[in-house]
């Protein structure tokens, strides 16, 4: 019994206390300035308490029956934004192994006969007012104070922009990848995937999660993968904000030293992402 009540208490201190991707020390006061500042987007996985804003109608163009799928992949981070690092990732940061992760996705995903589109483009950045031009000239609804321009591509910024894209190429789902953290629990481990559950398109990310997650448990059942519904007030905001299903993979925790040492290894990392295209697969059979 106590033994239970220890292992209660502890799932309730890391469902409270996790903090994905957390940065390194000397970013750790720009996230929370963010977090703090009135219509800031917060972080990369920050949540917020505003009003809660319905996507809006996806107009042109539309999915057309029988086409290949268009899977938008958005690799966490980038630019100035490094994401997180620990001394078992060897000097590695969370941006490089995303990117890699992101593009070996994409291999996969293409030799199966879909189309990619990266959110992230590393040669370019896409700034705030770019992403309210395009908006704007598309008449998307969305929450203008919201997009921050400081050289990181925020995850408001990104979700935003993944629906210009989507009104060029129409996208069936959209995949974020990071690699989590959570300092305080060296021994927390496996991969988590987020979807908010109070979107107008809740119950196909729901279903790409549970795709994802029973196939990395088919493959890689080390990873001990958990899917995580939230709340529109708890959720990731690229979860919350895309015309699209979508879903925010963290592939495994960068604080936990069997796990760092999976996600440093690109063999590794090219079987978690055959992995996620399996469970892709799954979800539009
Ligand atoms: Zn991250």
């Amino acid at each position: 019994m106590a033994k239970r009540i220890v292992s209660l208490v502890l799932a309730a201190v890391f469902a409270l206390s996790v903090t994905s991707c957390a940065l390194p020390s000397s970013f750790v006061r720009v996230e929370s300035e963010a977090k703090h500042t009135e219509g800031s987007p917060a972080s990369e996985h920050g949540t917020e308490t505003e009003e809660k804003k319905t996507p809006s109608e996806p107009v042109i163009p539309t999915p057309v029956p029988g086409a290949p799928k268009n899977v938008c992949i958005d690799a966490g981070h980038g630019y100035v934004d490094p994401g997180c690092t620990t001394d078992f990732l060897n000097g590695q940061f969370e941006r490089e192994l995303v990117d890699d992760m992101a593009e070996k996705l994409k291999s996969e995903l293409v030799s199966r006969g879909y189309n990619v589109v990266m959110l992230r483009d590393n040669d370019r950045y896409v700034t705030a007012a770019e992403v309210a031009d395009a908006a704007d000239a598309m008449g998307m609804e969305y929450l203008p104070e919201k997009l921050v321009d400081d050289g990181r591509f925020y995850a408001y910024n990104r979700i935003i922009w993944a629906n210009v894209l989507h009104r060029e190429t129409w996208i069936d789902a959209l995949v974020s990848i990071h690699v989590d953290s959570f300092p305080e629990m060296e021994e927390v481990h496996g991969t988590r995937i987020h979807f908010c559950r109070e979107t107008p398109y809740s119950e196909d990310s729901e279903e790409l999660c549970t795709k994802l997650v029973e196939a990395i448990d088919g493959s890689l059942p080390d990873m001990k993968p958990r899917a995580y519904g939230e709340k529109w007030s708890d959720g990731y905001i690229v979860t919350k904000h895309g015309d699209m299903p979508s879903v925010l993979v963290e592939c495994g925790f960068a604080t936990n030293e069997e796990d760092a040492k999976r996600i440093s290894d690109p063999e590794w990392r090219a079987e978690y992402a055959k992995a996620l295209a399996d469970g892709i697969d799954e979800y539009f059979d």
